[in-house]
């Protein structure tokens, strides 16, 4: 985060808060007043603007003034780079920012890409789902952005263990061996391990306390509104609900050394893989579904409730007793394509039924009329049938490709 906010400092952020708190109005009014109500106000103000500022040094820009394509502001703002309300502020926007942008591209990339849209005929699919979704979504992104901010100002601010280069980890490691100068590979190997063994067992339990029933209703309730769940669920949460389960991934780097790279790479894959998770493919079949909590099994998380709380892995699911395999008989897609053939059929009858009364009122007019037309014309049942497949065309015939297309999802 800490490479972020420099980088949203020198291109954006400096300018903003140079225009929006110019550097020099408080402390020119409390250095050239004598003291009144107002200026001791000024000194609180500006004391609180440069909470946490430790020196000049302390957040150098990326670029030197001379070669930085932009002009730099860091000195023109009453809040310099290190003041801890500024980086507040300043992360706020940037994790907002952040999850605002990768909701929209990867939910809609997977939505269109992945998601098979007959799931929108299933029964339990609700009416306009996607548009609730993301309406919650939106709501929930500020909150779960705010809370999460003081992890991100404590980890710019140097209190985590996150590392920068590799070598400062694991150097000695393998000394005097065939293996000599693997070391620090060796440590991020193991560093990355335990964090996902740590993040996994975590957030296993953390969802399924989410289920006790006082969490539940509280907080959860509104995730397991969506049954069938598309790419567009995957942040409609509580925004309490959403920071727990972000926990594990906030304290760890309090715990374990962890290059900083590898730590926003994972960060930023566990964002990608709970999206992923939603987009309600049931492959099953495949050997690694064992072993790996894919969207097959999150898909009937959300079916039944008390299954496949996990998140990358099945490990925590088979010890806790939650595990329950994706079958191809579980496929919510049978149900979605009964669905369309039964609506099919609805609409198909309603439309025979209207071309018959629309056939009576016409044949009747013929008779009160000059009794011209008795062919037969419209009446037939062959010519029935025809036209009310024209009119019913707009719900989509169950094909033999589709059906062969369900087989091939497996
Ligand atoms: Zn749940
Ligand atoms: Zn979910």
């Amino acid at each position: 985060m800490d490479v972020a906010l420099r980088i949203a400092d020198e291109y954006a952020l400096d300018s903003a808060w140079a225009w929006a708190f110019p550097a020099g109005s408080l402390a020119a009014n409390v250095a050239s007043s004598t003291p009144t109500v107002k200026d001791s106000l000024s000194a609180l103000a500006l004391s609180i603007a440069r909470l946490g500022h430790r020196g000049p040094d302390a957040f150098p820009t990326l670029f030197t003034e001379s070669s930085s394509p932009f002009a730099t502001h860091q000195s023109a703002s009453l809040f310099p780079r290190d003041s801890v309300v500024r980086q507040l502020v300043s992360l706020f926007w940037i994790a907002y920012a952040g999850s605002f942008l990768l909701y929209w591209s990867v939910s809609t990339a997977s939505y269109y890409a992945l998601f098979d849209r007959r799931l929108e005929h299933h029964p339990r699919f609700l009416k306009n789902q996607v548009a609730k979704e993301i309406a919650l979504s939106m709501k929930a992104m500020p909150g779960m952005a705010a809370l999460i901010v003081p992890w991100f100002v404590g980890e710019v601010r140097g209190t985590t263990l996150l590392y920068d280069s590799v070598e400062e980890y694991g150097a000695t490691w393998f000394k005097g061996t065939a293996l000599d100068g693997y070391g620090p590979w060796a440590y991020m190997a193991f560093s990355v391990v335990t964090f996902m063994v740590f993040t996994d067992w975590c957030i296993y339990w953390i969802h399924r306390w989410l289920h006790i029933p006082f969490l539940y209703k509280r907080l959860h309730k509104p995730h397991h509104r969506w049954l069938v769940p598309t790419p567009f669920s995957a942040l409609a949460f509580h925004p309490v609900d959403g920071y727990a389960q972000s926990m594990p991934y906030h304290i760890i780097p309090y715990i374990l050394p962890i290059n900083k790279f590898v730590y926003f790479g994972m960060f930023m894959i566990v964002n990608l893989w709970t999206i992923l998770i939603h987009d309600g493919d049931m492959i099953s079949g495949h050997f690694l579904e064992k072993f790996i909590n894919s969207p097959a099994h999150h898909t009937l998380h959300h079916l039944y409730f008390t299954c496949n709380y996990g998140q990358y892995f099945t490990w925590a699911d088979k010890y806790g007793g939650s595990y329950r395999p994706p079958r191809e008989d579980l496929d919510p897609i049978h149900d979605a394509v009964k669905n369309m053939e039964r609506k099919r059929k609805l609409a198909e009858k309603e439309a025979k039924q209207a071309l018959r009364e629309q056939n009576k009122q016409f044949s009747d007019s013929s008779i009160d009329g000059d009794q011209e037309s008795d062919s037969g014309y419209e009446g037939s049942e062959a010519e029935l049938d025809k036209k009310s497949e024209v009119k019913v065309s707009h719900v989509r015939t169950i094909s033999k490709d589709e059906s062969s297309d369900i087989r091939r999802r497996r």
